[in-house]
């Protein structure tokens, strides 16, 4: 059993589902699993999700939806992230659902499967203002103002937010009034969408309007919020855990780590743990991050290396080889989330859980 675990609790996973559902009513819910289910698993997430009602999925490419197929999951997978010309034949034959991107991806897409009997899905992305994917407004008008390709079946317009954390909401309101707008224009032109849909977490939470036929939820599930401005009733999915390998006693003055930039002002008892960057515990928590162990913090003293990380135990109870360290999660009374780790990494909590690496292995829990 390698030494560093990441142990997916999937109950709390399937309360954080509850508490989307919760909040957006009829609205179906399409589970963001991409980036490895930020980090969790995206195959036992997926399937823990759709056991639980989850419809859809939301992955970010091509090879990402090929690995749900080749696990057996059979539920409408959305690759949101663009698909290049050579991706074609393994979405087609993956009968993964792509996201058209511009006006260029729908002439590629409706030349490439001319040939197919039933039209292929496929869901259209407008900018409304977050300046990344999508075609614009009007280009999706002159679209479907000429003839729509007989290949491809539209069955979704969606945009993406792009400042619904923000504690203001004119922006939000702005792409939502706009995306609102060419719903009714493509009404008027007797084009039907049958699934609309804008919000991702933030979204859900903190904007109703925002919610449309289908949500996009990402972060929420796996048990975080993605904004300080609401406190939804979420559980982590995911602990962290490793184990002491070795404990040094050193003596006063003595640098630890590479580059010695942390220099011990006592003797000192150092915990030596088998985690380091190459894992995703980054670099930047040198100095800055702290662990529990025996429910208590240690503060990282040195550099964190590739494989290996130095905490200070100096005044815990005795420490051994072998005891348990929690790096992201509850011990005891104590916790650590990814929004404290992110804090030293001045990033956010999304980049901590995916940047969480292949080498931890993962533990799927039902508790
Ligand atoms: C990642 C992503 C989401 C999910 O966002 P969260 O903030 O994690 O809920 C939704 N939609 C799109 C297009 C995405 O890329």
């Amino acid at each position: 059993m390698s030494p560093t675990v990441a142990e997916i609790h999937l109950s709390a996973l399937r309360h954080n589902l509850t508490e989307v559902m919760h909040r957006v009513g009829t609205a179906a819910v399409l589970a963001v699993v991409k980036a490895n289910a930020y980090g969790h698993g995206a195959i036992h997430v997926s399937k823990t999700l759709l056991a639980a009602g989850v419809r859809r999925l939301g992955v970010a490419t091509v090879a990402e939806g090929m690995e749900l197929r080749e696990a057996g999951i059979n539920a409408p997978v959305l690759v949101m992230g663009g698909v290049f010309p050579e991706e074609l034949p393994n979405l087609l034959e993956h009968h993964l659902t792509p996201v058209l991107p511009s006006l260029d991806a729908v002439r590629a897409l409706a030349s490439a499967v001319n040939q197919r009997s039933a039209p292929l899905p496929v869901h259209l992305k407008v900018d409304t203002g977050m300046r990344r994917l999508g075609l614009s407004p009007e280009e999706v008008r002159e679209l479907f103002g000429s003839v729509w390709p007989r290949a491809l079946h539209l069955e979704g317009v969606m945009s993406h937010l792009a400042s619904a954390d923000d504690e203001d909401t004119d922006a939000t309101e702005r792409q939502l009034k706009m995306f609102r707008e060419l719903l009714d224009d493509l009404k008027l032109l007797g084009t039907s969408v049958p699934i609309a849909h804008v919000a991702n977490s933030a979204g859900i939470l903190r904007f109703s309007g925002s919610h449309f036929d289908m949500v996009r939820p990402g972060l929420m599930l796996y048990g975080y919020s993605p904004s300080q401005l609401c406190t939804p009733d979420l559980h982590p999915v995911l602990a962290w855990k490793t184990r002491v390998v070795q404990i040094k006693a050193v003596g006063a003055g003595q640098p630890v780590s590479y580059g010695g930039t942390f220099v011990t002002a006592r003797p000192t008892k150092l915990a030596i743990l088998p985690v380091g960057y190459a894992d995703g515990y980054h670099r930047a928590l040198s100095n800055c991050g702290r662990v529990l162990i025996g429910g208590q913090p240690a503060p990282v003293v040195g550099r964190v290396c590739m494989d290996l990380t130095m905490v200070d135990v100096t005044d815990h109870p005795p420490v051994h080889p072998g005891d348990e360290v929690v790096l992201l999660g509850r011990q005891g009374t104590a916790t650590i989330t990814a929004d404290d780790l992110a804090a030293c990494l001045n990033t956010i909590s999304y980049e901590v859980l995916s940047g969480i690496g292949r080498r931890v292995v993962r533990v799927y829990r039902e508790d």
